[in-house]
């Protein structure tokens, strides 16, 4: 048996038993998010802050009796998570700050932090018998969880936006998976993604909708902390399109606070595209997200870009509970920060990661946040995922290659003119 004890209904409290309900509250239909509910006192009898000193599963499996699997699921080959912080004083000097971390999530199997949240949906899919599994996504959920059921040759049906970025659409067909090009936005692919699902009895990842995903995301905030011997950070930023990664991210301290394991609540902020901002919006109106109105959302960062953001439930509690706040930074200020991460910390990041620090350093201007916070910034896809928006980002920069002819006098000529 795992730890989990109910699923509980975000909007009413009603709760469920795991085999009651597939997916959401029945009663709201794609709204009736539900979170996981465990028992601590049960997890706390598999799983120590010291248990895990001699563990050598550097992977998310290290905390399993914290997620929502058998303990004795067959779990795909591929080893995700434990990615890498790095502490960045360069970075911070640049900033006036003097404790700053970037979590590079570009470092995991297929390049995103999404394969966290698509693992778990493998192995539930397995749990249950699934034949197929599906999801809709901007491209990287989809090329995590094209690239895990490949590892385990598990069948699986994609639906993406046609105007995906293309080394995005190259893993999905590297790895095998049915590809659906929706002639529309990924507010249209999930739609049809969850009517095929229902259509077909395919296994359904759609993120927000699976109650799993966020729990896999969680891994990163687990991982944060034990990086930081559980001296949790004062920070976290991190951009937000359906906010489930933000979401994930407050359960993952809400389960460490629980357990003892940490003594405070990091903030959490929540960096959107200003093209893409309806969380922001909603925040800093104080409005409603179960009755706010889908925005016409259009931004650089295809991975942030949501009309109609899924996990928006969770992803407001999350900067309402912790204290945080939600930033909204331009195209341009994305695309800037691009060259702006790489260079200050050698991680490369595609303009959805790299928007986290463009939300960091408009914090900063903005004065919101204090010269000894201890600060994370979550790099969330890595830079190869979309090299054109790199190279605009490069451009912003106003750095360019040089041309040279092969010989060593051009090359002179060439270095007297830098
Ligand atoms: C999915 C994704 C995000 C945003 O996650 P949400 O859960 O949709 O808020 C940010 N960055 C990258 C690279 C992503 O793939």
């Amino acid at each position: 048996m795992n730890h989990v004890l109910h699923l509980r209904s975000l909007i009413s409290g009603r709760t469920f038993r795991p085999d009651e309900i597939d997916y959401v509250d029945p009663e709201f239909g794609t709204d009736g998010i539900v979170d996981v509910v465990y028992d601590y006192d049960l997890i706390k009898r598999h799983i120590s802050r010291e248990s895990l000193r001699d563990n050598r599963d550097y992977s998310v499996w290290r905390y399993k009796p914290l997620l929502p699997v058998e303990p004795d699921a067959t779990v795909p080959p591929l080893q995700i998570g434990w990615t890498p912080l790095y502490s960045t004083p360069r970075l911070a000097a640049d900033l006036g700050l003097r404790h700053l971390w970037v979590k590079d999530d570009g470092r995991n199997p297929t390049a995103s932090f999404k394969d966290r949240a698509s693992v778990i949906a493998v192995v539930k899919a397995q749990e249950r018998g699934a034949q197929i599994i599906t999801t809709a996504s901007t491209g990287n959920a989809a090329a995590a969880l094209s690239g895990i059921c490949a590892s385990v040759g598990q069948a699986n049906v994609i639906f993406v936006p046609e105007k995906a970025p293309q080394a995005k659409v190259a893993q999905l067909l590297a790895y095998g998976s049915t590809v659906m090009l929706v002639r529309g936005k990924y507010d249209d692919a999930f739609e049809l993604c969850l009517q095929a699902a229902d259509a077909y009895g395919w296994y359904n990842r759609n993120t927000g909708f699976n109650p799993y995903m966020s729990e896999g995301k969680k891994t990163a905030t687990l991982e944060i902390c034990e990086q930081m011997s559980w001296q949790a950070p004062d920070r976290i930023f991190v951009s937000v399109g359906d906010g489930c990664i933000i979401g994930g991210l407050h359960k993952g301290l809400k389960d460490l606070l629980a357990l003892g394991w940490i003594d405070h609540m990091p903030k959490l902020m929540g960096v959107q595209a200003a093209g893409s901002n309806y969380l922001a919006e909603a925040w800093e109106n104080g409005e409603d997200v179960l009755t706010k109105a889908p925005i016409d959302d259009h931004t650089v960062a295809d991975s942030i870009s949501a009309g109609l953001p899924r996990d928006r439930l969770k992803a407001m509690a999350a900067v309402t509970e912790t204290d945080g706040a939600y930033i909204t930074v331009t195209d341009e200020e994305i695309l800037a920060a691009i060259p702006a991460l790489a260079r200050g910390s050698g991680v490369f990041a595609e303009p959805a990661g790299a928007a986290a620090y463009a939300g960091l350093v408009k914090a900063v201007e903005q004065g919101l946040v204090s010269a000894d916070e201890r600060i994370v910034v979550l790099n969330t896809g890595s830079g190869l995922k979309d090299v054109a928006g790199a190279m605009k980002g490069v451009e912003l920069s106003g750095t360019q290659a040089y041309r040279v002819a092969p010989d060593l006098e051009d090359l002179r000529r060439v270095m007297r003119s830098i």
